[in-house]
């Protein structure tokens, strides 16, 4: 640790609110490359959290985004910004397609918020407001999306709960059936849960939600602000499954850490918010409309979608095959490049062997190495990865006594 993490430690101790504890400092980014303060290299497998999918600094986004903010910031809504709409039909034609509409906004939390105020919208009119959301789900960390969230853990300190909310088993159609009442408007889930475990639907229990969703008139919602934005190799999640929601949420990667979020509405919810009924001061500014149109570009021109199914695919077949050699990993599962490794006991330990070996990875729901890298890996980074985790696994099974 350098100096200047110590400084900015003290820093950060005496004048931060203490909901983080960052161990250590990075200065610089290259694809899925880190340098830490002392000029340490690492390899980047968490992509500040699924964020980065183009990799640090990707040259498309920091040239859109240097241009852009030497022209124009931020103008309100209240005026018409050349970007925004541009972005929203590039959106909307890459998956609903005609009649589809989008809205933007600026996390992930605050496209839900706007997702299920949509949806409450849309159920107004028949009297219904209740939302059936998975355990195990993540949702965000304002109040109406902790509501969402399927883990008690979050809202632990800050009841009462908003009301409105309740949870099911995910992948479990019968509780669902039963679930619903005639105050259901909608069902919200992810399409494969991030922070819960890198836990994907099934394809036929999706089928069977959407068609319940059609029989009873209740909206199918999906937050794609981890799974989607080309993660699972296709451009949207819900594409991977051949399942359309009626609205869809994102975030993180939209811009490639350019803070934005935004919604997607199929036809049936498009028009539904009128003009005055929501807002967002930041919404679609030019400056991240530029950064989310060079993202999409990329897409378009850099084959980053194959890149993710190539290099998803070697590393899933990889780390099964170290799995078969450890009694203590259970399964790696997970689609394009959100991948899980699935562990008997907590996974912690496993992620500070590998920080320590100069590879940055994540962890989620407790027993679970998550591994959501930049899609721009080479197939060098992926062959780094899977030696550095076959050290680090050795080592922690010499830590727990085991062999
Ligand atoms: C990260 C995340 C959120 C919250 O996004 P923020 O930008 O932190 O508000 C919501 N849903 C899912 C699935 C996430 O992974």
């Amino acid at each position: 640790m350098g100096k200047l993490f110590e400084e900015t430690a003290e820093k950060f101790k005496s004048s931060v609110m203490p909901t983080y504890a960052p161990q250590i400092m990075f200065v610089r980014g290259e694809n899925a490359r880190l340098w830490d303060d002392d000029g340490n290299e690492y390899l980047d497998f968490a992509a500040g959290i699924a964020v980065c999918s183009l990799g640090h600094c990707n040259p498309r986004v920091t040239d859109a985004i240097q241009k852009q903010c030497a022209k124009l910031v931020h103008i309100s809504n209240l005026y018409m910004n050349e970007l925004m709409p541009r972005l929203a039909e590039k959106l909307v034609n890459e998956s609903f397609g005609k009649g589809g509409k989008a809205f933007f906004c600026n996390s992930g939390a605050e496209a839900n918020e706007g997702m299920i105020k949509l949806a409450r919208k849309y159920g107004n009119k028949t009297g219904r407001s209740h939302i059936i959301s998975m355990e195990n789900s993540f949702h965000g960390r304002t109040l109406a999306t902790l509501a969402a969230t399927g883990r008690a853990k979050y809202r632990k300190g800050f009841e009462p709960d908003m009301p409105g909310f309740s949870q099911v088993p995910f992948n479990d159609i019968e509780a669902l059936k039963s679930a619903i009442t005639p105050d259901t408007c909608a069902i919200m889930l992810e399409m494969l849960q991030g922070e819960g475990g890198v836990f994907p639907a099934d394809a036929e229990y999706l089928k069977a939600v959407r068609a319940l969703c059609d029989e009873k008139d209740i909206l199918l919602l999906c937050d794609e602000v981890q799974c989607g934005m080309g993660r699972l190799g296709t451009r949207f999640a819900y594409q991977k499954f051949g399942v359309e929601p009626d609205i869809i949420s994102m975030a993180k990667a939209i811009a490639n850490g350019f803070p934005m979020g935004a919604i997607i509405a199929g036809k049936k919810c498009a028009d539904v918010f009128e003009i005055g009924n929501h807002a967002s001061t930041f919404g679609g500014t030019p400056l991240a409309c530029a950064a989310a149109l060079a993202v999409q570009e990329a897409f378009d021109k850099d084959g980053v979608l194959e890149n993710c199914e190539r290099e998803g695919e070697f590393l899933r077949a990889e780390l099964a095959k170290l799995a078969e050699k450890y009694s203590f990993v259970k399964t790696v599962r997970g689609m394009g490049l959100m991948i899980g490794m699935v562990l008997d006991r907590p996974a912690g330990g496993l992620a500070s062997l590998l920080l320590k070996d100069k590879m940055v990875a994540l962890t989620a729901g407790e027993t679970v190495l998550r591994l959501v890298p930049p899609l721009t890996i080479s197939r060098a980074d992926s062959q780094l990865a899977v030696e550095k985790i076959a050290n680090a696994l050795t080592e922690f099974a010499k830590q727990e006594g085991l062999q």
